[in-house]
């Protein structure tokens, strides 16, 4: 039975989560590399809430009684009596590792761990645990309160039981569960990421602007968001991470990522929670920066 849910991670997926689980009912204790960092997601989860309330769609009791649900901290000793914890960290396999090597001493035997991670295996990831068997993927989508998806991904030696818990638990935090074979970056990424790699090359080659490349996805195939748009909006850092293990895990050259992707992330530009992208979001209207 899943009472006490952990995060580790406050950025954008783990106080996104974590904010799901608390509005769910669940106990929530949520770290980052420090509390005030930690903090810094409870925040984010207010800010998220409060719009919540003026659109009634929670009450103010609600939100006050789901974020004293959350507790904070940067010791792994905060989650020693969760049911489950889920790991929404950097998506830089050793960070990951060694979250996990500090984790599974303070957890109780039968606690669940699942990883948030976009594209690392899942069967590796487990393999270093002291709990292959309770070891799980549950890679949800980006903004987590908004997207219904959750892919859960079974690595080779996840037990029935741990993957029932978690199917069980995706439908109570109202998301719909879709299973993902244990391969490099899973279904959405598989085909999402290889898209906006090509959108970069295609910006790269010169055969359109960031705002033509953008307007023409959206307006040309209907898609809510334009390529380079959704980029920034999932981090370039991310997109990159995840084009390199497809690249590595697949063998194959047609994931090789773009140069121009390489350059904006060696210059820091990450999108959106960095401030610039392929586009500035300095003013009150997002601009191309080519
Ligand atoms: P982010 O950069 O917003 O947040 C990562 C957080 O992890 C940061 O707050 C960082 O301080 C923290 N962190 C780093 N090292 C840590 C450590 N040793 N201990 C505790 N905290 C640590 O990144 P994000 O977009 O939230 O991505 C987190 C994970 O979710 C990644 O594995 C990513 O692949 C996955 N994911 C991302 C998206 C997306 O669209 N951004 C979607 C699904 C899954």
């Amino acid at each position: 039975m899943i009472n006490t849910i952990g995060v580790i991670g406050a950025g954008q997926m783990g106080n996104g989560i974590a904010q799901v689980c608390a509005v769910s009912g669940f106990d929530v204790r949520m770290s980052d590399v420090s509390k005030e960092v930690a903090d810094r997601g409870v925040a984010s989860i207010r800010k998220n809430l409060e719009r919540q309330v003026t659109k009634r769609r929670i009450s103010a009791d609600d939100m006050e009684a789901a974020l004293a649900r959350v507790e904070t901290g940067a010791e792994m000793s905060l989650f020693a009596d969760c049911d489950l914890v889920i790991e929404a960290a950097s998506e830089i396999e050793h960070i990951k590792r060694d979250l996990f090597n500090a984790l599974c001493p303070v957890l109780k035997p039968e606690a669940i761990v699942a990883s948030n991670t976009s594209s690392i295996s899942i069967t590796r990831l487990a393999a270093k645990t002291d709990r292959p068997g309770k070891f799980i993927g549950m890679h949800f989508m980006n903004p987590v309160p908004v997207m219904k998806l959750v892919e859960i991904i079974r690595g080779i030696a996840t037990d029935h039981p741990t993957y029932e818990a978690i199917i069980d638990l995706t439908a109570k935090l109202g998301k719909t569960a879709v299973s993902a074979e244990d391969f490099p970056a899973f279904i959405v990424n598989r085909i999402l990421l290889p898209a906006i790699n090509e959108a970069v090359y295609t910006l790269y080659e010169g055969v359109g602007s960031v705002q033509s490349i953008d307007n023409a996805m959206k307006l040309g195939a209907n898609h809510p968001m334009g390529p380079l748009e959704l980029a920034d909006f999932i981090g370039l850092d991310t997109c990159l991470a995840i084009m390199n293990v497809l690249h590595e895990g697949l063998a194959d050259t047609k994931y090789r990522p773009c140069p121009l992707l390489v350059k904006y992330v060696e210059a820091g530009w990450y999108g959106r929670k960095t401030g610039k992208g392929f586009y500035d979001y300095s003013g009150d209207v997002p601009v191309p920066t080519r």
